[in-house]
């Protein structure tokens, strides 16, 4: 049984209620459900939710998925949503074929080498749900990119990390400002004619990325971190190699990159779960709650 105070974060709503973690936007504007707290991370807030409220929600959510549907339907033509969503339903069920296949490929490979695959299969996915919104899971990126650097980062083909160099932030001290203001610039304008003063602030490197590839065999996977966040990660006989252009972020299995509908076929509740697991190999603390709740309702398909 839940304590009726408890709280739950979105992967742990979404598990519960067999939805999308862009649907709980869609269930507090509505007024279905409330954010009781926010939770505070480095890259920002993750919502809590009351877990009462949810549970008490899950009847309802069949009735509210039928209504949705039906105001999508009249809003962007019914035969339309009817193609999008067959499309999306195939689409789904290649995915998870997909990602049996790629488990099935893991198994014949070393168990240093299946660790950090799996571990990037689950980490494209996170990005995927991290730029979806919810900036908090960009802590628990850092984690895993961190890890990678510490545990597999030793000049093999399997991890390469180069350096991207981008521009330094510049911010126009109040009197550029005004400045600018006086000649009708806007402050984009006023540094790309002036530079700024010396009293405007620079964040030296503050564009500049560093970039990830794990490669092996048919399987590419591509990650990008800030420069600020991870310089320190390096030892002054690792530094990476610098490198010109960035590569697109993504994945790359059998040659091609994973299309947005794969990340359907894979929860944020066992992207997190597995990341976190991972992490604990080497010792670290998980971040994000991933209990499931039994609610005694069995829930609905997405
Ligand atoms: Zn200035």
């Amino acid at each position: 049984m839940v304590e009726s105070r408890m709280l739950l974060n979105p992967a742990q709503v979404c598990e519960a209620l067999g939805i999308a973690p862009k649907s709980i936007g869609r269930l507090t504007a509505e007024g279905y459900l409330e954010v009781k707290a926010n939770q505070q991370f480095k890259n920002g807030n993750m919502q809590l939710f009351s877990a009462d409220q949810v549970r008490n929600l899950i009847a309802d959510i069949p009735r509210i998925k039928q209504a949705w549907e039906r105001y999508d339907n009249f809003r962007f033509g019914a035969n339309r949503l009817a193609r999008a969503r067959a499309c999306r339903h195939r689409s789904y069920q290649d995915k998870i074929k997909r990602k049996e296949q790629f488990f099935q490929t893991l198994d014949s490979l070393p168990g240093q080498v299946k660790q950090i695959l799996k571990a990037s299969f689950y980490l494209y996915h996170l990005n995927h749900y991290a730029k979806a919104g919810n900036p908090y899971l960009y802590d628990l990126k850092e984690k895993v990119l961190h890890t990678f650097v510490q545990h597999y980062y030793n000049g093999d083909e399997l991890l390469q990390v180069s350096f991207i160099e981008g521009d330094s932030k510049l911010t126009l001290c109040p009197d550029c400002k005004t400045r600018a203001k006086n000649q009708n610039l806007s402050y984009v304008d006023y540094l790309d004619k002036t530079r700024g003063c010396p009293r405007c602030t620079r964040e030296y490197k503050y564009y500049s990325l560093y970039e990830f590839n794990v490669c092996c065999r048919d399987y590419q996977f591509c990650f990008h971190t800030p420069y600020a966040t991870a310089k320190r990660w390096f030892g002054k006989d690792q530094l990476p190699p610098q490198k010109q252009t960035p590569r697109r972020e993504g994945a790359y299995a059998f040659g091609r990159a994973i299309y947005d509908s794969e990340a359907r076929a894979v929860e944020l509740i066992e992207v997190i779960e597995e990341l976190q697991n991972f992490l604990h190999c080497f010792g670290i603390e998980p971040l994000i709650e991933t209990r499931r709740y039994n609610f005694g309702q069995s829930r609905q398909p997405r």
